[in-house]
């Protein structure tokens, strides 16, 4: 006779873990404070959370507003670096793979190192990549669109144009060290439009589900219909578990183990290679700049899951 005790298929085990992580992130979302960094995201409700978990089976788990497409912001660092890597492998020699504990838009960081960026993560890391999209793609936020859709290509995806707008008025820091890496001669196109780009890149709307199964790529073992190839899969782990989560990446990688990407909407994707990937939204972040809500849920997940990668 059945019994309803035990959830039985691995699907069942996940929803089961997904669900009790979702309640632990939404409790832990009320130690955070939502970004007030870019004006037009400041009023985003705290309350909103979503989770999404894709497996390289092609299982798709979500609960929550998963439907419901959020602010990436960071996380397009992410694909936007995955979209440079195709064309151009060795694009790491220009933007650099180590950790720094400088902060995400540290100018001081840049200035000491001749205008060498620490790592596509931070900004000027970021900056460099999309400026090396302009000159090798033309248009970097429709390449980076296209790689979000790459699996579903009727995923609502596209770039607010009220967010990019609010940040070009604002983002006097970003302008900053695009002024830093055009003096030291990094840029190799105007300022004016790798702002443009990056914030439009950064005001990039997806949801979670659309983003845990864009990101599966990455988790994928098998190389086969990978738009990167192994090594630079590799890489891109490697570069996200110490640097993708900023000055948190050790405690990240202690709690959780887990390569992760994180960004001021309170968005952060995680990566268990061989297995899937794990998208959680929920806006409040804490004191390093990444969701609390999102941190707690992948950690209880991964625990649950017996998800990481050591
Ligand atoms: N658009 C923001 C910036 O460039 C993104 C920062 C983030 O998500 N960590 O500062």
């Amino acid at each position: 006779m059945a019994t309803c005790a035990e959830p039985s298929t691995e699907a069942e085990r996940l929803t089961a873990h997904l669900n009790t992580a979702a309640k632990c992130g939404q409790r832990a979302s009320i130690t955070g404070t939502v970004s007030s960094q870019i004006p037009a995201l400041a009023a985003v409700p705290a309350t909103k959370f979503a989770m999404a978990v894709a497996t390289v089976d092609g299982a798709l788990l979500h609960t929550g507003d998963s439907a419901e497409p959020f602010s990436i912001q960071s996380l397009s660092k992410l694909f936007a670096l995955c979209v440079l890597l195709q064309q151009c492998p060795d694009a790491w020699l220009e933007i650099g793979w180590g950790p720094t504990n400088a902060g995400y838009g540290s100018v001081a960081d840049l200035e000491r190192n001749n205008g060498r960026p620490a790592n596509p993560f931070v900004n000027s890391g970021a900056i460099v990549v999309t400026d090396r999209l302009i000159t090798h793609r033309g248009d970097p936020v429709g390449a980076t669109i296209g790689l979000l859709r790459s699996v579903d290509p009727h995923a609502a995806v596209t770039s607010d144009a009220r967010v990019a707008l609010s940040e070009t008025l604002t983002g006097h820091r970003n302008s900053a060290i695009a002024h830093v890496l055009a003096e030291h001669g990094v840029l190799q196109n105007p300022i004016d439009h790798v702002l443009q780009q990056y914030f439009g890149q950064c005001a990039i709307t997806a949801n979670v589900q659309t983003i845990a199964r864009a990101a599966l790529f990455l988790a994928d073992r098998t190389g086969n219909n990978n738009p990167l190839d192994e090594a630079s899969v590799r890489r891109v782990n490697a570069v996200l578990l110490t640097s993708g989560m900023y000055g948190a990446a050790g405690d990240i990688a202690y709690r959780i183990g887990l390569p992760a990407k994180s960004g001021i909407g309170g968005g952060i994707v995680a990566i268990m290679p061989g297995r899937g990937t794990i998208c959680v939204w929920s806006p409040p972040l804490d004191r390093d700049g990444n969701s609390a809500g999102a941190i707690a849920a992948i950690e209880e997940f991964a625990r649950l899951a017996r998800w990481s990668v050591f």
